[in-house]
C-alpha cells in the first residue's frame, strides 16, 4: 500500500459502529482512514459525507476509488432515471415535479445535474436550477451539479460514480439531468436505467430534432409544455416515430404529454417510470444495461490510467538525444514505442 502520511491502526470498534462497511484489519495511511471513515458515514446516510465524496469524484481524488470500493455492496438498489432534452424544454421544472411525487411516495431522492459545456460546478449551475431549489431544505432530496472541469475520464464517468455514491447513500430514486442533447449528454444518459427525452411544441419539428442517437436511448418521450399550441401534433408525430422505429421492440416507448408548470401529466410520467423499471428488471434488460455500464466504466479507467502513465513516461524521457541529429533519421513511431516501453517489450 502506498505510504502517504502517517500510518494508523484501524480501530476495531469502528467496524461495529459502522457495521456495513468493513475494512480488512491492518495498517492504513491517514488518507486511507479518512476514505474509510467517509465510506462508513456515507453508507449510514450522512448527507455531508455524500457531498464530500461527490466532490472527490469531481476532483479526481485518488482515494475515491477506496470509497467506491467500500460502498459497492450497498449499490444496485436505486432506480436511475436520465432526463435529457434541449435547453428550455422544461427539464428542471419537470424534475422538480417528479421529485415531489417521489417524495410523497416516501422515496429518498438524489439528483445530479450535468453540464458538459460549463467549466463551473457546484453552486454556479445549481443557481440556474432554481426550479428544483424548493427541495433543498428537504434532507430526503440531495441535488448536486457537476461540470466537466477537464475531467480526463469524461463527465459520463464522473456522473456514473456520483450516481453510485447516491445509490450507496440510500437514495432509491436518482435523476441525472443534462443541459442539452449533444454527444456528451448522450454518453451521460448511458448512466441511466430509464432515459426520458423531453421535447416541446415550441421546438418546431420535434421529430427532426430527435436524432438517431437519441431515438436509440429513449425509453420514454415527454411532450412538455402541453399547454402550448401544437402539442397534439408533436404527440402524434412522436407516436408515429415510435411505431415506425420500435414497432416490434419488447418495450414500446410511451409518449406522455405534460405541463410541468401545472403538474398535469406528471403522475402518468411517474407511473411510466415504474413500469419501465419493472419491465427491464423482469426481462433481464436491467442487468444487461448495468453490465454494459460497468464495461464502459472499466474502459474509461483504462483510458484514464494509460494516459496518466504516458504522461509520466514523457515527463521522465526528454528525447533530446534523438532530436539533436538529422531529423530525417527520427522515426516518430519507433521513438514513441521506446518511450512507452523503455524495457524493450513492444506494445503490439
Ligand atoms: P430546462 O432548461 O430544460 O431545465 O427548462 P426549465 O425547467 O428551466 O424551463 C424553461 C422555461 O419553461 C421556464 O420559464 C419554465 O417556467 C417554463 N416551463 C417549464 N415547463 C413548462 C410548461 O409545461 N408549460 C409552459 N408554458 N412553460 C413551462
Amino acid at each position: 500500500m502506498p505510504g502517504i502520511g502517517a500510518s494508523c491502526r484501524l480501530n476495531p470498534r469502528y467496524n461495529e459502529a459502522s457495521a456495513r462497511v468493513v475494512m480488512p484489519s491492518g495498517n492504513y495511511t491517514r488518507s486511507q482512514m479518512l476514505a474509510h471513515d467517509l465510506a462508513g458515514r456515507l453508507a449510514a446516510g450522512d448527507v455531508r459525507a455524500l457531498a464530500r465524496a461527490i466532490r472527490m469524484v469531481e476532483d479526481r481524488d485518488p482515494e475515491i476509488a477506496r470509497v467506491l470500493r467500500e460502498v459497492r455492496s450497498r449499490t444496485g438498489r436505486a432506480h436511475i432515471v436520465g432526463v435529457t432534452g434541449p435547453p428550455g424544454s422544461g427539464k428542471s421544472t419537470l424534475c422538480d415535479q417528479v421529485i415531489e411525487r417521489w417524495r410523497s411516495q416516501g422515496h429518498r431522492v438524489g439528483v445530479i445535474a450535468v453540464d458538459p459545456s460549463s467549466p463551473f460546478s457546484g453552486g454556479a449551475i445549481l443557481g440556474d436550477r432554481i426550479r428544483m431549489q424548493r427541495h433543498t431544505t428537504d434532507s430526503g432530496v440531495f441535488i448536486r451539479s457537476m461540470a466537466a472541469r477537464g475531467h480526463v475520464g469524461g463527465l459520463a464517468a464522473a456522473a456514473r460514480e456520483a450516481v453510485r455514491l447516491l445509490d450507496a447513500g440510500g437514495r432509491d430514486r436518482c435523476l441525472v439531468e443534462t443541459v442539452g442533447v449533444g454527444q456528451s449528454e448522450l454518453e451521460v444518459m448511458r448512466t441511466a436505467d430509464t432515459t426520458v427525452v423531453v421535447t416541446t411544441p415550441a421546438a418546431g419539428d420535434a421529430v427532426q430534432i430527435i436524432k438517431a442517437g437519441i431515438l436509440e436511448i429513449a425509453d420514454i418521450f415527454v411532450v412538455n409544455k402541453a399547454d402550448l399550441p401544437g402539442a397534439a401534433k408533436v404527440y402524434r408525430d412522436l407516436k408515429d416515430l415510435v411505431r415506425q422505429t420500435k414497432g416490434h421492440a419488447a418495450w414500446q416507448p410511451p409518449v406522455i404529454q405534460t405541463s410541468a408548470q401545472t403538474g398535469n401529466g406528471v403522475d402518468e410520467l411517474v407511473e411510466a417510470l415504474d413500469r419501465h423499471h419493472d419491465a427491464i428488471a423482469t426481462g433481464g434488460e436491467l442487468e444487461r444495461r448495468r453490465r454494459e455500464r460497468l464495461r464502459a466504466e472499466v474502459e474509461a479507467i483504462v483510458v484514464e490510467r494509460s494516459a496518466d502513465r504516458a504522461r509520466r513516461a514523457l515527463h521522465e524521457r526528454t528525447m533530446e538525444d534523438e532530436l539533436a541529429g538529422d531529423l530525417r533519421d527520427v522515426d516518430p513511431y519507433a521513438l514513441a514505442e521506446r518511450i512507452l516501453n523503455p524495457n524493450g517489450q513492444t506494445g503490439r
